[in-house]
């Protein structure tokens, strides 16, 4: 079994879900005492989260490069970024360092694309929903088109993943407020709906979705075991 390198903390309410699934997969692959061989640098989310806010994307890819360089120096065979929005900075990352990046994105369009579908809607941080790195990347790579909630729609779902779901909060009130986003989303034509931050997971199941959901962090978890024990 390879060892997984996990950049995690972004934030570690979705770090410990990683940190289950790849070991309950594991688990389930190779039987009786085995789990994941993996190792893990949780970052510090103020901090993060300040430099995002500030749009200080290259201090961030700095931070990012850095500890994806501790990784594997510590002897990590693999990279996987916990979070679908620091992804933005995936191909500067993987430049800088001698082992493969787990791409999320790649992970999650797979799964789409096993089902036969083309069209998506997209929830995530406004950076995701907005920034070309992820829809360019589902298109450019994969083929698939990305819808994206309406303005109004993305503030509601970028507030509730920072000033919530990051913090562990998880209420039906923002339970109702996906739904009815998702709602919108299919109604103008999606076929299945990207589950694309990695605490969506923690509000937002499949029997909250009339289509079906990707959950990025579980796809991109079993993506790397898959990668680990082969
Ligand atoms: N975990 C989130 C994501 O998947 C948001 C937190 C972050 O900004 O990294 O995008």
């Amino acid at each position: 079994m390879k060892t997984i390198g996990l950049l995690g903390g972004m934030s570690w309410e979705s770090s410990l879900e990683y940190y289950r699934i790849i070991n309950e997969s594991v688990k389930e692959r190779l039987g009786g005492l085995h789990s994941a061989q993996c190792m893990m640098f949780s970052f510090d989310f103020a901090e993060i989260e300040t430099l995002q806010t500030r749009g200080d994307w290259a201090s961030a890819t700095g931070r990012m490069i850095e500890a994806a360089q501790q990784l594997e120096r510590g002897g990590a065979e693999c990279v996987v970024i916990c979070t679908n929005t620091m992804h933005r900075m995936a191909d500067e990352v993987q430049a800088k360092i001698d082992i493969p990046l787990i791409h999320i994105a790649d992970a999650t369009a797979q799964a789409i694309q096993a089902d036969g579908l083309s069209q998506v809607g997209l929830l995530g941080t406004r950076y995701t929903m907005e920034q070309a790195f992820y829809k360019g990347r589902l298109l450019d790579r994969h083929g698939l088109n990305v819808m994206i909630p309406d303005e109004p729609g993305r503030t509601q779902v970028h507030e509730i993943i920072y000033d919530e779901l990051v913090l562990g909060e998880i209420t039906d009130s923002s339970r109702e407020v996906y739904r009815k986003i998702i709602q919108q989303m299919v109604d103008v034509g999606a076929e299945g709906i990207i589950l694309g931050c990695t605490e969506i997971g923690l509000l937002i199941r499949q029997a909250h979705s009339p289509v079906p959901v990707y959950d990025t962090t579980y796809l991109h978890a079993v993506a790397a075991v898959n990668w680990a024990l082969t």
